[in-house]
């Protein structure tokens, strides 16, 4: 299946979890070196578990794994970073639940992804330490699509390859980008975004984190940059997030 050695090591974030049997767990880790990875952490569940509470969602941690017929065995787990912040701010929390569902329903199994894992695990320091969650999701979106080979195309017309001209135009998530007024009607569903939004959807793209730093946009607009964002996630994600009705809960809650 693999060519991992009986026993490895490997730093990793739990992506997924779930209760397995009485007292077992089976992950979904992400990592550097192997990607995704579906492991099995026996005993998990139980109070006196040593690595246990190391193994919560969105942990970031040294696993020791020895190979298994079907799933490989976790022998124990050091964190590498805690996340005291994620953990007790819900909002935040919802955001990094948001950012780990997307790694796993946009990453196949044992397909390496280095720049992924640098990605998640510096967009979880960065809600940790406290920095504008609304602005780390759009990146850490941005980044991950454009990272997977989903890179929206935001200077030319989807439709007609002419170049895009300062007015309103509509994002497509179905054709990944956006379309001119003259195409508009190629997708029905497409999301009109004004100017600035666009303006800062390209910022995004070609300059990062840094650059958007910079920016403000309008409630208005960041409604529309997230939007557009968040609905070309879900169509190249295939389904609905889970993670995406609870965090949408908190926000439209008083
Ligand atoms: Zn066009």
């Amino acid at each position: 299946m693999t060519n991992r050695d009986r026993n490895y090591s490997t730093e990793a974030i739990v992506i997924d979890r779930r209760a397995y049997g009485e007292a077992d767990r089976i992950l979904i880790v992400f990592t550097p070196k192997y990607g995704r990875l579906d492991v099995i952490a026996k005993g998990a569940s139980k109070t006196k578990s040593r690595s246990g509470p190391y193994l919560d969602l969105c942990s970031w941690v040294t696993l020791e794994l020895a190979t298994g017929r079907d799933l490989d065995v976790v022998r124990s787990a050091t964190p590498v970073r805690a996340f005291p912040t994620l953990h007790t701010d819900l909002a935040r929390f919802c955001h990094a639940s948001y950012l780990v569902e997307l790694v796993k329903l946009i990453t196949q199994p044992d397909e390496p992804h280095r720049a992924v894992f640098e990605l998640l695990s510096r967009s979880l320091v960065l809600l940790d330490d406290g920095i504008d969650p609304w602005m780390v999701t759009r990146h850490f979106e941005m980044a991950l699509l454009n990272e997977l080979g989903y890179r929206p195309q935001l200077f030319k017309c989807v439709g007609c390859d002419d170049e895009i001209t300062a007015q309103t135009n509509a994002f497509s998530p179905v054709l990944g980008g956006l379309l001119c007024p003259e195409c508009r009607e190629l997708d029905p569903h497409a999301i009109p975004l004004s100017v600035n939004a666009q303006k800062y959807l390209r910022l995004l793209q070609r300059e990062g984190l840094a650059a958007v730093a910079r920016v403000n946009p309008s409630e208005a607009e960041r409604g529309e940059i997230q939007h557009a964002l968040e609905s070309y996630a879900r169509y190249v994600a295939d389904r609905d997030l889970r993670s995406l009705k609870a965090l949408h809960g908190l926000t439209s809650s008083p």
